[in-house]
């Protein structure tokens, strides 16, 4: 049976060059880059050119790279160390967010007696700017998080619009940009957000390793403490070969950005009208102008076909989510879909199908096919 990879908003497959890259390094650069030793210091190069890629890939310097094992790790460190050190007394964010920035400002929240102001979200799952505006009149120490596109319905934030918002009101910026880096361009220069981060493995890059970009003279100080690597800011010896990976992957992603993204969208555009065609009345979720990747749909079946349905593709190897893949397994509504859906809606079948470079049409029609058999 033929896998069908749908579900590229949880996770990609790895490029070829990046396999190759990442084989090579862990082959021949196991010297720690703190080491003093040529072996060391071969291993230091690979680290500083990797996170040179890196920052040019996003107008940024190399110094306001930082290295995580996650956009998890990322998002939780740059939230924290915002409340802990530079005296955020207020978030304001979204109830859309993805669960790694959403579950941390509860957690800070409860542990620091900070005000958490959610922003209005919109019935197709955008911001709403006027609202935040009203928000930030308010006199108090502010960090604004919202996501640059939505994992679960692709709604795109104006990142450049929110961040003059928010310096013009003298609040910090941080936008969790897991799905977002590699696949839109992003300039660090242009762009006044404070704190962006990234996951490798949402831009064909390997699992358990990301990064935060740290806007230089920011302050934000480090949530573990250790060794001196990462400038202090992240202690723990670095994942060398991950970190290589994750530069080549971005790398690769920047460079076929443009004829990827074209080749994506006419995928995207060729699935809506096979779903308007063989199920007229499908509706879907979140903006219909989305994010070119992901198109989460609302499907006419009744209730009960529900939580069969990710199974019954399953059995014909169709991989699509029903939401984040954190979710995916339990039958607990998606939070996001519940901020936009009507109840009754919200009991009818939704799925995600998040698309890459390596799908094609034939993907699609198999998709269709099998949820005609439903
Ligand atoms: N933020 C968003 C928007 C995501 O989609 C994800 C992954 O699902 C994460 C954060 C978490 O990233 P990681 O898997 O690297 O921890």
């Amino acid at each position: 049976m033929r896998n069908i990879y749908l579900d590229n908003a949880s996770t990609t497959s790895v490029r070829p060059e990046v396999v190759q890259e990442m084989t090579k390094v862990l082959t021949e650069n196991y010297g720690n880059p703190s080491s003093t030793h040529a072996l060391g210091r071969k291993s230091k190069s690979i680290l500083e050119l990797s996170r040179k890629s890196i920052a040019q890939n996003l107008n940024a310097t190399a110094q306001e790279v930082i290295f995580t094992s996650c956009g998890t790790e990322a998002n939780n460190w740059i939230l924290r160390s915002a409340v802990k050190d530079l005296n955020v007394k207020r978030i304001i964010t979204s109830k859309i967010e993805h669960h790694a920035v959403l579950y941390a400002v509860f957690v800070l929240k409860k542990e620091y007696d900070i005000q958490v102001d959610f922003i209005n979200v919109k019935p197709d799952g955008e911001i709403d700017i006027t609202h935040l505006v009203e928000l930030l009149s308010q006199d108090r120490k502010t960090l604004v998080s919202l996501m640059h596109v939505n994992n679960e319905v692709g709604t795109v934030l104006d990142l450049e619009h929110v961040s003059m918002i928010c310096k013009e009101h003298g609040a910090l910026f941080h936008s969790d940009t897991v799905q977002s880096v590699g696949k839109t361009r992003i300039d660090l220069q242009k762009c006044t957000v404070d704190f962006i981060v990234a996951s490798a493995h949402k831009f064909h890059g390997p699992k358990g390793v990301g990064f935060a970009f740290i806007r230089k003279n920011s302050g934000l100080q480090p949530l573990f403490f250790g060794g001196d690597q990462e400038k202090g800011l992240r202690a723990g010896t670095e994942a060398l070969h991950q970190i290589a990976g994750m530069a080549k992957a971005l790398e690769y992603s920047c460079l076929n950005m443009a004829e990827e993204r074209e080749y994506i969208l006419d995928l995207k555009e060729y699935l809506i009208s096979q779903l308007k065609s063989q199920f007229p009345t499908f509706k879907i979720n979140g903006d219909i102008n989305g994010f070119y990747t992901i198109l989460n749909v609302l499907l006419p079946f009744t209730e009960d076909k529900t939580a069969m349905i990710l199974f019954h593709l399953d059995m014909k190897g169709i991989a699509v989510s029903r939401g984040s893949a954190c979710q995916s397994g339990s039958i607990k509504p998606s939070h996001v879909l519940a901020e936009i859906l009507s109840e009754e809606d919200l009991k009818k079948p939704s799925l995600r199908i998040s698309l890459s470079y390596s799908n094609t049409k034939d993907d699609v029609d198999a998709f269709i096919d099998a949820l005609k058999t439903i």
